[in-house]
Order: C-alpha cells, then structure tokens, then sequence
C-alpha cells in the first residue's frame, strides 16, 4: 500500500514537496489554513486587477529548479519580467540598472505557479493546523480548527484529521516551531530563523505614471523596493503599483495603526516617485512572516525515527527558488525513508 503523507502549508515549499512526493508513490494530502494556494507566493485579486503583494518575481539559479522553470515557461505558468530596475537613494535620482539578473513572474499573477503546483494534489484549504500528535502505535494525527474565525473564541472546536505515516511541515519557522513540541530539536533549529516582517502597500491609479522604471530598489527610508505591478507580461491593463518597506521600518511600526502605515507609505511614495496623482484603489498587507534573515543550509529537516520533516524558504537560501528547493529535497529525504522501512 502507498505510504500516506500529510504536509501542513501550500506554500511552494509545500506543493514542491507534496508533488515530489506523489510522483513517488505516496497518497499525500496538504492542508492549507488560508482560502487558496501560494502563501507569500500569492496575489491579492481586486476588481481593478491582481497585484503581486508577497513575492515580486523570482530568480534562477539551481540546475533542477532551471528544468522546472523552463517547463513552466513552455507551458505558459511562469515568463520573463524585462522591467527596467532602477536604484534609488531615498529622495534621490532612479538610475538604471544594467546587468541585471533574468527575472521570472507568474501568468497571469504570482499565483500562478502554486495554482499549478497544486492542480492534482489533494489540498484541503481553510484548514488550519493547531496541534500534530504522534501516536505510540506509530503514525501522525493532525488537528485543524473548525471554524477559523472561531479560532479563539468559545466556540474553538478542534477537529481531528486521519492517520498518516509521515508529516511534512512547510511553515515559515516561527509556525513550524510552534507545531513542533514534540519534537524539541527540530523546534530549536526552527526558533534560530529570525523572518522579517514586511508592511507592503498597493496602489491602484486611473491613469499612467509614466515613470522612467517599472521597478526600483530604494536606499534607506521607509520604502526599500516600489513596481509596476501591471508591467509585469500577461497582467491586466491599468496602473497598478507595490511598495514595499524595509525589514527594519516594518519591525518597528509593526503594531502600528494600519491608517497610520497607510499614510506614512503613501507620503514615501510620492516624494520618492514626484506623482501627484491620487490613487483609485489602495489596500495594505501586513507580512509577519516576509524574508528570512539568515535561512539554514541545510535544504531540509528530517527526523527518520519520528517520520517527520521541516520544509520551506528558510531551510534553503531564503526567497522562491529556496522554498521549491527546500520542498524537493524533503520529498527525497521522506521517499527514501519510508522506502527504506
Ligand atoms: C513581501 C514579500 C516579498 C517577497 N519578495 C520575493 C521576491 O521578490 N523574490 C523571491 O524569490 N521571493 C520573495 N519573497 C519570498 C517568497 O515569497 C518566499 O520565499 C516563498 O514564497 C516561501 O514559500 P514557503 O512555501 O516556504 O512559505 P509560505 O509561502 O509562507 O507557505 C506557508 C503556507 O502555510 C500556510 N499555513 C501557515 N500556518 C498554517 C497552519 N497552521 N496550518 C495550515 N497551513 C498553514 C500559509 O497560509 C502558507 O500558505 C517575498 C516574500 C514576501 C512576503
């Protein structure tokens, strides 16, 4: 009989892992506490258009993650992003990048690409996991809220899910480390990832720019990256841009008024870009959990005797092509052990 595998968190460290491991043999289902697929790899549909509020684009530089891309690209998933990239010093003149790294977005959003890593895996959205167990019989339960927006109040109803061989977290740290009581030494390594919030502001307008960039990274300030997010291949027309403050600013006023971040954004904004244009559409996104500081190097985490695994960004080199990595390489890990008996 197949192996059965639970992963916790569709990310794209989690449907990497979750489809590796069916390409294995393994009956695996992946549990989702948000409404859709992607995590930080996401889109924040509107009716103006689909802005990219998590991660920009993605770079390539592993030989397999190279294969996937190229695939994905034949098939339409993911292309090219030729945006002119500036740098900036906060106030100061956009100067043009050359040389620039090839970057990749997905089509028509970010979300394409966990949209497809998803097709023909079992993954069960808006099922939070609060607590795994691990019976002395062998193999893991797992239990999700009923009702999320329950989650604190009265009515918290826990619900309990199947038994599986073998769990696979894919969580950014501060998450996997809270699951992980059971597991006190992979709980410690995930506690040493610090991840750097990121208050991200997107702006909608009714008209052009017409700025001399579509993407910028900033120099000090309250602002460290602004783009075109509609300049993007394959997006809806309109004039939709991100800004996104850096790590330290988002620490800082992390508990702030939202209203209040909202305004201070938008002021760095148009002091930073001289528009004097008012913005049709605006929405804030408030990322606890953005950028990992300094990820592990480890690809994964793997425990053979409890049949439990840590995955995500954070375990190998930070940012997208991290997290497929990351997932991969515990589907190698998990296939091989359970294999192995
Ligand atoms: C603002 C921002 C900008 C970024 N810019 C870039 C960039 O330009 N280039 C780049 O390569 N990378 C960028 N990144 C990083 C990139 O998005 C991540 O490295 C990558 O998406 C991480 O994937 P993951 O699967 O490891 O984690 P996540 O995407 O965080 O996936 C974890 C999943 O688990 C779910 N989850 C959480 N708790 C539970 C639970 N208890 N039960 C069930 N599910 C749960 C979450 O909803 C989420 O879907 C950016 C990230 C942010 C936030």
């Amino acid at each position: 009989m197949s192996p059965s595998i639970a992963v916790v968190g569709a990310g794209i460290a989690g449907l990497s892992c979750a489809r590796a491991l069916a390409r294995a043999g393994a009956a695996v289902t992946v549990f989702e506490a948000a409404g859709a697929p992607g995590g930080r790899a996401g889109a924040h549909q509107t009716e103006i258009g689909s802005f990219d509020h998590g991660a920009q684009y993605f770079t390539v530089r592993d030989p397999a993650f190279a294969d996937a891309v190229h695939a994905w690209e034949s098939e339409g998933i993911v292309a090219p992003w030729h945006g002119r990239i500036a740098a900036m010093a906060d106030g100061g003149r956009a100067i043009l990048k050359s040389d620039q790294p090839l970057r990749y977005v997905g089509v028509p959003s970010m979300a394409a690409l966990a949209t497809h890593l998803a097709r023909g895996v079992d993954v069960r959205l808006e099922e939070r996991i609060c607590r795994i167990e691990r019976l002395d019989t062998g193999g893991w339960t797992l239990q999700h809220v009923a009702d999320p927006a329950l989650r604190a109040g009265p009515g918290h109803i826990e619900i309990t899910e199947g038994l599986y061989d073998a769990l696979a977290l894919a969580l950014p740290a501060p998450l996997a480390a809270d699951l992980l009581e059971g597991a006190p030494e992979l709980a410690a390594l995930a506690r040493r990832v610090r991840i750097e919030p990121c208050w991200t502001l997107m702006l909608g307008f009714g008209a052009p720019l017409d700025l001399p960039y579509d993407g910028a990274f900033v120099e000090g300030g309250r602002l460290a990256w602004i783009a075109h997010d509609s300049s993007k291949p394959g997006r809806r027309s309109g004039e939709r841009w991100i800004a996104q403050a850096p790590p330290a600013w988002s620490r800082e006023h992390f508990d702030d008024d939202p209203d209040d971040v909202r305004v201070k954004l938008w002021k760095a904004f148009t002091e930073l870009t001289g528009t004097s244009l008012q913005p049709v559409y605006t929405a804030l996104e408030r990322w606890a959990h953005a950028l990992p500081e300094a990820p592990l190097s480890s690809g994964c985490l793997w425990s053979r005797e409890q049949r439990l695994g840590v995955c995500g960004d954070w375990c190998a080199g930070a940012r997208l092509e991290g997290a497929w990595l990351s997932g991969r390489a515990l589907a190698q890990r998990m296939a091989q052990s359970v294999a192995d008996g």
